[in-house]
Parts: structure tokens; C-alpha cells; sequence
């Protein structure tokens, strides 16, 4: 099965025997996120759980601290 990752574009070929394969199946194809986009985002979510702080970039200025 062909897969397109929703946040890089690429475009992945997965097992259709595994269970998450199955799983995919059963929801609309653009919900797929590649391996290294989902460790990325839940390095970035365990982060903020970790430290309890955002921070947000806005252009011509320094990171900004939200709490
Ligand atoms: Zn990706």
C-alpha cells in the first residue's frame, strides 16, 4: 500500500500486513505520517510536556517564551 506522508509529501510504501496498515485503512489516506516526521513531532511534544513551555517565532524578532 502507497502512502503519502501530510507533512514532508513523501510517499511511502507500507506492509499491508501490519496491524497499523490495517488501522490506515480504515481512515482517509492523508492522516499518514511518515516515521520520521511522527518522531519529530512527539520528540517536540514529549519536549513541551517536559519543560511546560512554548515558544513561537515571529518574524524580525527573537523566539519568544509563552508560559
Ligand atoms: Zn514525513
Amino acid at each position: 500500500m502507497r502512502v503519502k506522508c501530510v507533512i514532508c509529501d513523501k510517499i511511502e510504501s507500507i506492509d499491508d500486513h501490519l496491524p497499523s496498515t490495517k488501522k490506515l485503512r480504515n481512515r482517509p489516506i492523508h492522516t499518514y505520517m511518515c516515521e520520521e516526521c511522527h518522531e519529530r513531532i512527539s520528540e517536540k511534544t514529549e519536549q513541551r510536556i517536559s519543560t511546560g513551555q512554548f515558544f513561537v517565532y515571529r518574524s524580525g524578532k527573537q523566539k519568544e517564551w509563552l508560559q
